[in-house]
């Protein structure tokens, strides 16, 4: 497939500019931050291009509230970021380097991973376990919770993503990351990511993800709820992995079976959990 009806390629330089074009192109206009996936999968119906590079949305930068992270920067300066490399130990560049291939990562911004909404990503459970949240322009600014951005995709119709928002950590807080393709460059089968928080010995704060179930990454609650209030022992993280292999839903599709699904969302909901138990230990030394 091919742009065949692409007429204009537009820089803006503002992002008062940049919405106004989105919204003069009608549904023939796309933003676009890598455009590895617009090129990629060349939607027929394109004849406005809007390009955001010009917009100063490459920035990562902490603040009293977290880590902001501009829809722009791309996935490899994420990974090559000290305090992103840095976030709980280094959960996020670990999954950062199963997205995709090196040159493709120099590409994709973080703006693309989540408006595209993939049901296979990896960046959104992930950022789903971490809270985030986004900064969508409309005219107006404003800032919603990650999770409220996938029920459906129209809060994006029309507004223009700027910014990522991860909290910073409370004390006591790891964070694992899981997921499993047919090979390094493939999309995952199933992806899984957790995140606890222990006060005093007892997990105060779960939250627990899976994506590519194959739709997109969502929070399994009936798991965190028998993780709260309970140590991580043994026999806590089995049987936590055991509901979130009955809770979760699954589906067969052309590159797995929903059991097949359910048995890697049990195998990596236990190995999350017992990563964040060594992580938490680790950080008690
Ligand atoms: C071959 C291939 C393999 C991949 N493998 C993986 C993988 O293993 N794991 C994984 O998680 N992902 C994977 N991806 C997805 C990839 O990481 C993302 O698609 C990519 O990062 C998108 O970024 P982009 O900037 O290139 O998006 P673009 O192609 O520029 O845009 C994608 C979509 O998002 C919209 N958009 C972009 N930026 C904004 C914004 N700021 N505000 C509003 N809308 C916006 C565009 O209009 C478009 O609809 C893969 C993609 C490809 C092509």
């Amino acid at each position: 497939m091919a742009l065949t009806q692409l007429k204009q390629y537009l820089r803006p330089t503002s992002l008062e500019e940049a919405l106004t074009s989105l919204r003069e192109g009608g549904k023939g206009a796309r933003v676009i931050g890598g455009g590895i996936e617009l090129v990629l999968f060349s939607p027929p119906d394109v004849t406005t291009l809007i390009d955001l590079s010009e917009l100063s949305l490459s920035y990562i930068k902490e603040n009293e509230a977290g880590l902001a992270i501009g829809a722009t920067a791309t996935l490899t300066q994420l990974i090559e970021h000290q305090t992103v490399a840095q976030y709980l130990d280094g959960v996020i560049v670990g999954m950062l380097h199963q997205v995709a291939s090196p040159l493709l990562r120099n590409l994709g911004t973080i703006g693309g991973s989540l408006a595209s909404a993939n049901p296979w990503s990896d960046v959104i459970p992930l950022f789903l376990a971490l809270d985030a949240k986004v900064t969508l322009f409309d005219g107006n600014y404003h800032s919603i919770p990650l999770s409220d951005l996938y029920p459906t995709r129209s809060r994006l119709s029309g507004s223009i993503l700027t910014e990522v928002l991860l909290p910073v950590p409370a004390s006591g807080t790891a964070a694992s990351f899981h997921q499993f393709s047919r090979t390094g460059f493939d999309v995952a089968l199933l992806n899984c990511a957790c995140l606890v928080k222990v006060d005093a010995g007892r997990c105060s704060l779960v939250r627990i993800v899976a994506g590519g179930t194959p739709r997109l990454g969502a929070a399994l609650p009936a798991a965190a709820e028998a993780l709260m209030g309970m140590e991580l022992t043994d026999e806590t993280i089995e049987r936590v992995a055991r509901v979130a292999r009955e809770s979760v839903d699954t589906r067969d599709d052309r590159r797995a079976s929903a059991r097949y699904r359910k048995q890697l969302t049990y195998v990596f909901v236990r190995r999350c959990l017992q990563e964040i138990r060594d992580r938490l230990a680790e950080g008690k030394k």
